[in-house]
């Protein structure tokens, strides 16, 4: 599942194969990915609008466009759920299987495709109303952090998750953030001391920072062209996946810890993988 970094790797790919283009015919194959937003509320916003912005916040991403009925602003929040694409592809080319939403842009399609349809494009973006801070923003201190961490008994993994706590880290940027300020995933939340709170905001920023570097820690299952944006589930073909020696304890049970050989171990919280070392994070 995507997370931030690789929401924001594909809006910085997407942008310049977007910005100024308009769009000239709405397709919609799967209407449940627009919710709450209607069919024909959909296609007539949408229909001629003229795309102005690209941005992401948390794990969404925020089309920004200019009505071509109002000439107003218009913003569109697109979410890739667990398998979801947007790519930019040629008008000849064949549509995917599990195209949800088509936008004729002339020569170009920007397609919207989903094989489990978790994901969203849709005009409401009250989602990102519930957002907490960006991670790598000023926002984001470590006396807020300590400040909500506080309040909360969850394991400190578990509350990571919490879009509320700070916007954008999931299953992964978790695992590796706790590996690298060595703290246990089963800590409870208000139990971490000031400079442990500090270590973590720290490993957030971090680890966030060097995937959007790297490009994505995300395996790359779609054999994508040079120039259709796509970057995670868009690897060319032949070029190298850095996913495995890139990520230090996510998805490496049984293997040896980087720091220490102690093999890494895996655990279930709230229904999802954790990823840790007990030796380095005995916390
Ligand atoms: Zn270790």
């Amino acid at each position: 599942m995507p997370e931030l970094p690789e929401v924001e790797i594909r809006a910085r790919h997407l942008q310049p194969l977007l910005l100024g283009k308009t769009i000239r015919r709405v397709r919609v194959c799967r209407a449940k990915v627009l919710k709450p937003t209607s069919l024909r509320e959909f296609q007539s916003v949408l229909t001629g609008a003229k795309f102005t912005g690209l941005s992401r916040r948390g794990k969404y991403l925020l089309f920004e466009f200019r009505s071509k009925i109002s000439g107003k602003p218009v913003t569109l929040l697109g979410h890739l759920g667990m398998t979801g694409r947007m790519f930019v592809a040629k008008k000849t080319d064949p549509l995917p299987k599990h195209a949800a939403v088509i936008f004729n842009l002339g020569r170009q399609n920007f397609i919207y495709e989903d094989t489990r349809y978790f994901g969203r494009l849709t005009l409401d973006v009250s989602a990102v109303e519930k957002l907490g801070p960006e991670p790598l923003g000023n926002e984001f201190t470590p006396e807020v952090f300590a400040g909500k961490l506080k309040r909360s008994r969850q394991a400190i993994k578990i509350k990571l998750l919490d879009q509320s706590l700070v916007a954008g880290v999931g299953n992964i940027y978790a695992s590796e953030a706790l590996f690298r300020a060595r703290l246990s995933p089963k800590l409870a939340a208000n139990r971490l001391t000031f400079g442990e709170t500090k270590n973590l905001w720290h490993a957030i920023r971090e680890v966030l920072a060097e995937a959007i570097d790297g490009g994505s820690t995300v395996p790359l299952n779609f054999a994508g062209g040079k120039s259709d944006g796509l970057y995670y589930f868009g690897r060319a073909p032949g070029t190298p996946d850095y996913y495995e020696e890139r990520l230090r304890v996510y998805d490496r049970a049984g293997m040896p810890c980087v720091n220490c050989r102690h093999p890494i171990k895996r655990i279930v919280q709230a229904a999802r993988s954790t990823f840790y070392c007990s030796h380095c994070q005995n916390s």
